[in-house]
């Protein structure tokens, strides 16, 4: 088995490189990417224009939206250098990797010229409207209702958890359309413009970090029938393809060897002696952490190519990999620097955040497991 990237591959990262050192505005760090200011905001889609312009952003799309069909280990060498550079991408990388496919994939031809031209040159910031407090795991329960009435939709309800929903120009809102039905046939998909009349966005204060996490309200927000994305309904169908492209090729483990890189450098500095054999087997864990993660998000991507359209186990375990090595690494930067890892604005304290909700965000960490443990094991769910 050969293991290197090819020429090719090689080329294409050391140019992407090139682009982003270039257009990525100086300082950008992981706490920028939640675009906690204006500017954040202004630096995402400048940055993911440039991107645009010189084929980075969407080169694995097809060739009529704007991409070259790019392979799939290509947008993942982006999702790593992007993730290297602290994901100066925002929140588009979701764009790109999986609104954009789902547009592809179910819209009609108005919404497909409406919405991937600005997608492909970086111009619009989506957000994902799926959890609501009664419904993250159990996304299938979510009660954000929208009742018809003649050629729009009127829509009341909550979302929770909402990153990216501050800088959002449009969201991709999950809404009940039916409630006499068994939970999944009674949901349907809106695109819905931000600044709708109605449409309230308002930030979950943490000790954290800014704009990190959002709740957004609707209240009689009137969406026209043409903003709905497939049929009524059948949402969730819709859906299940969406989270399948979700969860793979996010080269977390990219952004977490540098920050251990950092942070080690830092204990360094600070006269620390990481050839300590206790420390040196944190150390030397946290690494090995995140080279598990890289080799897990690589066989996810490798079953991708080997059948797009089949049951992806390998993309759950990838994805449960990920959680417990972003907390390995944040453990390790307490470990290596005690509690100057708080001190605010180092790479060592944002890891802390990540450690602390990538156990959580894009699916539960158990969730993970039980479907490891249905598709791949075939053994019973733990509940
Ligand atoms: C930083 C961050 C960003 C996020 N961004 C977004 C976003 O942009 N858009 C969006 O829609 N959502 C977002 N989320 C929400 C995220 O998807 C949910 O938090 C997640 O799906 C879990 O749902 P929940 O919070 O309701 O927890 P629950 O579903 O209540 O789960 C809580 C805990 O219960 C246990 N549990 C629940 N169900 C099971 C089960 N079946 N088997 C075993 N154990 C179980 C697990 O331990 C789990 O951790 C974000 C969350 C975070 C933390």
């Amino acid at each position: 088995m050969n293991l290197d990237w090819t020429d090719e591959e090689a080329a294409f990262r050391a140019a992407l490189r090139t682009c982003i050192a270039l257009n990525m505005r100086p300082g950008w760090t992981l706490d920028n990417r939640d675009m906690p200011e204006p500017r954040d905001i202004e630096a995402v889609k400048a940055f993911c224009a440039a991107l645009g312009d010189a084929g980075f952003l969407t080169p694995h799309w097809p060739i009529e939206f704007g991409g070259r069909e790019a392979s799939p280990w290509e947008q993942l060498i982006v999702s790593e250098e992007t993730w290297a550079a602290g994901e100066p991408r925002g929140g588009q990388y979701m764009n790109t990797n999986w609104i954009g496919p789902a547009l592809m994939a179910f819209g009609t031809d108005d919404q497909k010229s409406q919405h991937l031209p600005p997608i492909s040159r970086g111009e619009v910031n989506w957000c994902q409207g799926f959890s609501e407090p009664g419904a993250g795991s159990d996304l299938a329960s979510l009660q954000c209702r929208a009742v018809r009435d003649g050629d729009s939709y009127v829509v009341n309800g909550q979302k929770i958890w909402t990153s990216y929903a501050h800088a959002a120009d449009w969201c991709f809102l999950l809404v009940r359309t039916n409630t006499e039905v068994p939970k999944r046939e009674g949901i349907t998909i809106l695109l819905v413009p931000m600044d709708t009349p109605g449409v309230e966005v308002r930030e979950i204060a943490n000790p954290y970090a800014r704009h990190l996490i959002h709740e957004i309200w609707f209240a009689d927000v009137v969406v026209p029938v043409s903003c709905r994305l497939g049929d009524e309904n059948r949402g969730w169908d819709i859906v299940r393809s969406v989270l399948a492209n979700e969860r793979v090729g996010i080269a977390r483990h990219e952004h977490a060897e540098m920050v251990l890189d950092q942070t080690v450098a830092d204990g360094v500095g600070l006269g620390l002696d990481v050839d300590d054999p206790a420390l040196a087997e944190t150390i030397g864990s946290a690494y090995a952490w995140c080279e598990a993660a890289r080799s897990m998000n690589y066989a996810a991507v490798g079953e991708r190519i080997r059948d797009p359209l089949g049951a992806r186990p390998l993309a759950s375990v990838s994805r449960s990999i990920t959680g417990p090595m972003e907390r390995e690494v944040e453990w390790a930067c307490l470990e290596i620097l005690g509690d100057q890892a708080l001190a605010s604005g180092t790479e060592a304290d944002r890891q802390v955040v990540t450690g602390t909700t990538s156990m959580i965000a894009a699916g539960a960490y158990e969730v993970q497991l039980d479907l490891i443990a249905k598709l791949s094991l075939d053994l019973p769910r733990s509940r």
